[in-house]
């Protein structure tokens, strides 16, 4: 598997590039922003882009989907419960000081148990509401690797202050779901180092039970 990490964007959020080395099928999840950077690696790497995975509606993950849809023909795909975030991109752009992306428009909902494929690569769908209430992470089970979102972070968890975060619910997720994958399970966050299930499991201050 082909695995390029791109950190994109002013919040440096983490865009992965995933491509199965024998068929050059490709997913990039989370193009918050650096469009041109992202497409010079699927360049480098001869991929063909088949689909484009958001894990959640906030700016710095959307914000590079439509540019990206735009040069590779791929459809987008979001959780439908995150599209009333999409109607406030104008408001989040002013959040952090970027320019508003435009009208973005979802091409699929994913939901619980969906299958994202490219070539031979296939990822689960695991719905984790908390963060937002769209919220995603996706999981590959064959080689053991989970792209978060910001629903998990090495040594802390997505806020929840913002609209349609809650702290309840994300607990629920991370408990319920995200730690019910094996320790040696590989995990990318949405911003910031790598980490896995295990060290989370054991460290994390907002996971550990006392
Ligand atoms: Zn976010």
């Amino acid at each position: 598997m082909i695995h390029e990490i791109i950190p994109v964007g002013p919040l440096q959020c983490n865009c992965s590039i995933i491509g199965d080395e024998a068929t050059r099928e490709a997913l990039v999840i989370d193009p918050g922003d650096d469009i041109e950077g992202i497409l010079a690696l699927i360049r480098k790497h001869n991929l063909q882009v088949k689909q484009i995975v958001v894990t959640h509606a906030h700016i710095d993950h959307v914000g590079g989907a439509m540019k990206l849809r735009a040069a590779t023909a791929a459809p987008i795909l979001l959780n439908q419960n995150d599209f009333a975030l999409l109607e406030m991109l104008d408001a989040q752009a002013a959040w952090i000081g970027v320019e508003p992306p435009g009208k973005v428009v979802i091409d699929h909902s994913l939901k619980q148990a969906d299958l994202v494929k490219a070539g031979s690569l296939t990822a689960e769908v695991i719905h984790t509401p908390g963060h937002t209430e769209g919220s995603t992470c996706l999981y590959f089970p064959a080689e053991k690797k989970l792209l978060a979102g910001d629903t998990l972070f090495a040594g802390s968890i997505g806020r929840t202050d913002l609209p349609g975060g809650s702290y309840e619910k994300i607990l629920r997720s991370l408990h319920g779901k995200v730690l019910a994958l094996p320790d040696e399970t590989i995990v990318v966050p949405g911003h910031g180092p790598l980490t896995t299930i295990g060290k989370e499991r054991e460290s994390n201050p907002f996971l550990v039970k006392s």
